[in-house]
């Protein structure tokens, strides 16, 4: 007797929900892959054959897995100590002078010098053998459980033989400076704040209860030290670290050892030099006494080791004349000053602008043109002016006026919290912004549509809104200077491409408010056409994956808007509209199968990404247990590693070509026409 649907679905939801906390949040996965497979694909079979069972709240309809609902405390087995600071030679000095009373001897000391990545600190715990959990550091005592966002870094074994149990390894987690930067464009894309430095981006990061979120972003760690090295077969730091590589843990490269404080400040001296070439932030160096035996003596106060000190690097600070203050108008009208300087070498790059946020900012620090103003980089990487030195300004000075006008378009300008707002549509500097944005990498892609062609499509009045675009001809282009018949045609060719364009594509490059390519996607996914969306009231974008109330709200308030209707209508007219998310389901071959790419592929990553999507595929950012694939270019990272580790199968491109033409699909996929 056939059961009720409507109470297997109850119970299957219920069944995935389970099975998903106990895999993301409590890191013990309660059913096997097929299972769980099995179990998800029943209930999507279900509800496709009763449409009156459906719900947004179904465990089909989200993307990715459900947050944790809150990080939970773990008590270190040892305490996670702080670090005594030295500024100046005279506290270096005094380090060592304090070694040679205690120790009651004035025979050189062997150091072990490391640098001290600026990320955040984490205790690996291992219990019989296993990773059992990770945490933070916390009040030393006791941290945040970060487990489930630390499976997808590289270089922390699953397992240990031959250790004591409980056993703990310390190291800090950190995002590399150039993800750092990634991450900031993506978030200003998607209309949010920027992280201030890669501290607090990773520290943001390693705590996101999603541990989707963390999965996109390459965190990275290294380790340097353990809990306790009692019956470890090691006598001192140096050899420690060798013993933990060899164990799978990543280590840092950079380090070095020493006999005596005097080589130490040499080396000390040129890391100082060379800390702007290093992939992550280092703050300074920690100076650690090398030999376990006389640390032990040396032992610890409350608060940090007698046997370590951690030298700080001093922060530049460089002085630059304010020359200027410009004005610049966003892709949403908002007006941002900023600060033309003289140039100046700060950490490492020239520095001739810097943002100055907001015009409260501007007054706030009292900014004049011509004052002399101290200049560093904030979380070493964004330039910022930190304060105006007032005893040199010069004569005569006058506070910044705050523009009333748009310096583009001269529509007067409005407040609109801290910010100034242009709101006149067609102000040439947004539009010249959306232009940028409509081609850029995240949205359509557009090649030959970079920052110089759309000033001179402006300039000649070729483009006065959005959907110009569509109109230009291979005449108009080679009228320009610059443009010849083949650069014509590859532009032209470019954009009939993007007529058709996959729907989160399109909607990226409208750029809605906070819809960034992770909220494309599921809005993509949810709605299926952009009809669909510009329907949807905002109690069914809430539903949407990634959508909360007030983004809800910002959308449809967006969709709305006259200026964006009049733009949709003249894409409409001119045949670009995207293509429905339904039909490009089409192919399921790759349905359920999640990848990971690696390494230098034979095209552009992103493109493999959206042509295995395209397949049904989920392409992830991380090898975890659930990968079923990682395909691996030239040169791969440490994800073939986590791969062997996790006995996931790794394949070269060929090799893919065979997994996906052995499921029915086509690979490499057949060029669109265009
Ligand atoms: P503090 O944050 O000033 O209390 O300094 C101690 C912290 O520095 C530790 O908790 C570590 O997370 C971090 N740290 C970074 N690199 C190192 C390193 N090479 N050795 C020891 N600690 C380090
Ligand atoms: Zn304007």
């Amino acid at each position: 007797m056939p059961e009720d649907p409507a109470a297997r679905v109850d119970e299957l939801r219920g069944i995935v929900r389970a099975a998903n906390h106990a895999y993301f949040v409590l890191d013990d996965p309660k059913l096997s892959d097929a299972e769980y497979d099995a179990a998800m694909r029943e209930l999507r079979d279900l509800e496709e054959r009763h449409p009156e069972l459906r719900s947004d709240a179904s465990p089909t309809a989200t993307v990715g897995a459900p947050p944790a609902p809150e990080l939970r405390a773990r008590t270190h087995d040892a305490p996670l100590l702080s670090l005594d600071n030295a500024f100046s030679d005279e506290e270096l000095d005094a380090f060592e002078r304090r070694i040679e009373r205690i120790l009651g001897s004035d025979a050189p000391v062997v150091y072990h010098l490391e640098h001290k990545v600026d990320g955040l600190s984490v205790n690996v715990h291992y219990r019989d053998g296993r990773l059992a959990w990770a945490a933070t550091r916390g009040d030393g005592t006791t941290g945040e459980e970060i487990t489930h966002n630390l499976r997808a870094v590289a270089g922390i074994p699953e397992r240990l033989s031959g250790v004591p149990s409980p056993f703990e390894v310390r190291g800090e987690v950190y995002l590399p400076k150039e993800e750092f930067l990634r991450i900031n464009r993506e978030r200003e894309e998607e209309g949010l704040a920027p992280f201030r430095n890669p501290r607090n981006a990773a520290a943001g990061t390693v705590r996101q209860l999603d541990p989707q979120v963390a999965a996109e972003r390459r965190l990275e760690v290294v380790f340097y030290g353990v809990g306790r090295v009692d019956d470890l077969p090691v006598s001192g730091q140096a050899e420690l670290l060798a013993w933990l590589a060899k164990r799978g843990f990543r280590i840092d490269g950079r380090r070095d050892r020493v006999t005596g404080l005097d080589p130490a400040r040499d080396r000390i001296r040129s890391w100082s030099e060379t800390r702007h070439e290093l992939p992550y932030e280092a703050d300074g160096v920690v100076v650690k006494v090398d030999a376990f035996a006389l640390q032990r003596e040396l032992g610890a106060t409350s608060r940090a080791p007698r046997w370590a000190i951690a030298w700080k690097f001093p922060a530049e600070e460089v002085e630059s004349v304010l020359r200027g203050i410009t004005v610049q108008v966003g892709r949403t009208g908002k007006i941002t000053p900023v600060a033309e300087l003289d140039p100046r070498i700060v950490d490492g790059t020239e520095v001739a602008r810097a943002t100055l946020h907001n015009p409260g900012f501007v007054r706030d620090l009292d900014l004049r043109i011509g004052d002399a103003v101290v200049v560093h980089k904030s979380g070493g990487i964004i330039p910022e002016i930190v304060r105006v030195i007032p005893e040199r300004r010069p004569v005569g000075t006058e506070a910044w006026t705050t523009p009333t006008h748009c310096p583009s378009c001269s529509a007067e300008l409005i407040e609109d919290g801290a910010n100034l707002r242009c709101v006149n549509p067609d102000c040439p500097a947004q539009l010249k912004e959306r232009l940028g944005h409509w081609a850029g990498r995240k949205a359509l892609d557009v090649d030959g549509l970079g920052e110089r062609s759309v000033a001179q499509f402006l300039e000649h009045g070729l483009v006065r809104a959005l959907p110009d675009l569509y109109d230009l001809t291979e005449e108009r282009l080679v009228a320009l200077d610059g443009w010849g018949p083949v650069s014509a045609r590859a532009l032209l060719a470019e954009l009939d491409r993007t007529r058709t364009a996959p729907l989160d594509r399109f909607l990226v490059a409208l750029g809605l408010p906070q819809v960034g390519p992770r909220t494309a996607q599921a809005l993509a996914h949810r709605f299926g056409t952009l009809d669909a969306l510009l329907e949807a009231d905002s109690e069914t974008l809430q539903a949407v994956p990634d959508v909360g109330e007030t983004t809800a709200v910002l959308i449809r308030d967006a969709l709305d808007a006259p200026a964006l209707r009049a733009t949709l209508d003249g894409l409409r007219a001119r045949g670009v509209w995207p293509e429905d998310a339904a039909r490009r389901r089409g192919s399921d071959a790759l349905h359920g199968i999640s990848v990971v790419l690696t390494g230098a592929l034979s095209r552009p990553r992103e493109r493999i990404q959206a042509d295995l999507e395209a397949l049904g595929a989920r392409v992830t950012g991380s090898v975890s247990g659930k990968t079923d694939l990682v395909v691996a270019g030239e040169a791969p990272g440490g994800k073939v590693d986590k791969a062997h580790a996790l006995g996931v199968p790794v394949a070269t491109e060929e090799e893919l070509t065979a997994f996906v033409r052995e499921r029915g699909g086509d690979w490499p996929p057949v060029a669109p026409e265009g």
